[in-house]
């Protein structure tokens, strides 16, 4: 092991070091290797999902490499290539590693395949109710992003290269899931790992430009979501994106979530979200997608099907007859700070 990053925040304990050990073999001894990551992939997923598969086969290049899962209605293609569709026909052999990254639950992963395998790795930074694997598993609670613990694993694996195209992708994850550098996650470790990847040579800039660009329709969606927010009496800010309102605007439900940062700096505003209708799920359901300023929301998410990170969650409802109760559970956080 040598440590690239040169700083003290993670704690590289014995058997921290010994998983990274333990990953790096795993990758060795396999030839064919599939990473899978949660479903409704955001920038942390297809992030930490392509930086490992781009530096897997930049460092091993006769390995077979596949990346599977859902594609996005927006990143795919503008920002991120189209994933693979791997035939069943390929997991027939279960001679075959997987890498489960960004995702802490089994029922989350976005191609349940990766139970096939016969070696099952998993690196991850959210809370797991449901384990993936016992074998191999490094999960990291406090770290901003999964991109930036994959970064870690690979920058402290001796003897290895990392390239501009694989520090491109795990640079967006980092930046999606840190809300660019500046949830309370970020930290010294987080700049740390940028600084190797822009070593190799990415243009922030252009990737600033290609993640968070818009077009004119979304000032149509901004529009509508200034003029129909509801506050609630401690400072829970919301909006409802129903399946009527997202064919006016153009949009899927995806989307919904897309415009919630408008809320972040508001002074007053302790928490933030959106629901968005799905029509295309199974049962009725409208995604919650909850940001916070300072509290932990990530217990209320998890009573509410969910679950994620202290300051960005995810839940489900099933109709909007849940709505005022998630909000009050919300609202119930701040009542004596007022
Ligand atoms: P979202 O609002 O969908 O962008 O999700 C915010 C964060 O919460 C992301 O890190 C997600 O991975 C996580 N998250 C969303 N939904 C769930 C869930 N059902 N269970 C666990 N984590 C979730």
């Amino acid at each position: 092991m040598s440590n690239r990053l040169n700083q003290v925040i993670v704690d590289y304990g014995k058997a921290r070091i010994d998983t990274y050990r333990k990953i790096y073999r795993a990758i060795k001894r396999y030839d064919r290797i599939v990473i899978f990551r949660h479903i409704k992939p955001d920038f942390d997923a297809f992030g930490s999902q392509l930086g490992l598969a781009q530096f897997i086969k930049d460092n091993f290049p006769n390995k077979e490499v596949h990346v599977v899962g859902d594609n996005h209605v927006s990143f795919t293609g503008r920002i991120y290539p189209e994933m693979e569709e791997l035939s069943n026909e390929f997991f027939k052999d279960r001679n075959f590693l997987a890498i489960v990254l960004d995702v802490g639950d089994h029922h989350r992963i976005a191609d349940p395949r990766y139970k096939n395998a016969k070696y099952i790795v998993k690196i991850d930074h959210h809370p797991c109710r449901a384990e993936i694997t016992k074998k191999c598993a490094l999960v990291d609670l406090d770290i901003s992003a999964a991109s930036e613990l994959v970064a870690d694993v690979i920058l402290n694996w001796k003897g290895t290269t990392l390239s501009k195209e694989a520090a491109k992708w795990l640079y967006t994850g980092i930046v999606g899931d840190s809300g660019r550098f500046m949830y309370s996650s970020t930290n010294q470790h987080t700049f740390a790992v940028a600084e190797e990847l822009i070593k190799t040579g990415i243009n922030i800039n252009e990737i600033y430009q290609v993640m968070y660009e818009k077009g004119i329709n979304n000032l149509y969606v901004t529009a509508y979501i200034l003029n129909s927010f509801k506050l609630s009496e401690h400072g829970v800010a919301y909006y409802v994106m129903s399946d009527e309102t997202q064919k006016k605007l153009n949009i899927t439900s995806e989307l919904g979530k897309e415009n919630i940062n408008l809320f972040s700096n508001i002074r007053g505003i302790n928490v933030w979200c959106s629901f968005s209708e799905d029509v295309a799920a199974k049962e009725p359901t409208w995604w919650v997608s909850i940001r916070s300023k300072k509290k932990d929301i990530s217990g209320i998410a998890a009573k509410w099907h969910g679950g994620g990170h202290a300051q960005a969650s995810g839940a489900r409802i099933s109709g909007l007859h849940e709505l005022d109760a998630l909000i009050k559970d919300l609202d119930d956080l701040f009542v004596e700070e007022n």
